[in-house]
């Protein structure tokens, strides 16, 4: 278990403000040391409510939408769920899945941010994760199928392979689009699957292929 720290709870305490009202969430927040998904230059903005550069043209994402895509699954989807994350990035989001949910799986297309990430998680003694360097757009079939994906990073259109990986009233909540984005969720039904809009975001691009 982490522990709760003033700065975090001071962004915890923002989020609340910004309308982030799952208490399990606000205590992630509160618990993970943002500091250390950061480069050493950015460190002293942790606690800002902000997406800040992490290398590499990528971004670790504003602490107000992980916030609110963690929250978006917690409503649905029962803690002993087994998630699939596409975008590991600094790993700030796998971070506060992991603190939440009983198994996380994640894919990153970038070996360095991969390999950083799962060092970071392993300091924190968060071991119910399985990282992957690959292409996300794929998900990680052998895994499967998952209760929840989330995809971190703004897919031009929907990947349909994801979709195959859902299990039975599983979910995917992903931002489509290039330059206006939307937040969308498709929940597996019997007759298919629900589409809902949740807000307009910003994210970095997810790239199709080409591993580097
Ligand atoms: N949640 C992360 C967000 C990182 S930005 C964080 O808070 O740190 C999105 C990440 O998605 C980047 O690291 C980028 O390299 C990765 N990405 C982009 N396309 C991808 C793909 N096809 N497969 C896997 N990862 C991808």
């Amino acid at each position: 278990m982490l522990s709760v720290s003033r700065r975090g709870e001071s962004l915890a305490q923002q989020l609340h403000n910004e309308g982030i009202s799952n208490t399990d969430v606000l205590k992630a927040i509160a618990s993970t040391p943002r500091e250390m998904f950061l480069p050493e230059a950015l460190q002293h903005k942790a606690y800002q409510n902000t997406a800040l550069p992490i290398g590499l043209g990528q971004t670790i994402s504003q602490p107000y939408i992980v916030a609110r895509m963690t929250e978006l699954l917690l409503e649905i989807i029962p803690s002993n769920a087994k998630i699939l994350e596409i975008g590991t990035g600094s790993g700030y989001q796998t971070a506060i899945l992991a603190q939440l949910f009983s198994e996380i799986f994640s894919v990153e297309r970038i070996k360095s941010l991969q390999f950083q990430a799962k060092r970071r998680l392993q300091k924190l003694d968060l071991h119910n994760v399985k990282m992957k360097h690959g292409d996300g757009w794929e998900g990680w079939t052998s895994k499967g199928p998952y209760d929840a994906i989330i995809v971190t990073a703004a897919a031009k259109h929907l990947p349909k392979m994801l979709l195959t990986q859902l299990s039975e009233q599983g979910t995917l909540v992903i931002p489509i689009g290039t330059e206006a984005q939307k937040l969308q969720m498709f929940t597996r039904s019997e007759e298919g699957f629900n589409e809902k809009t949740i807000e307009q975001v910003r994210f970095v691009p997810l790239v199709p292929g080409d591993l580097q």
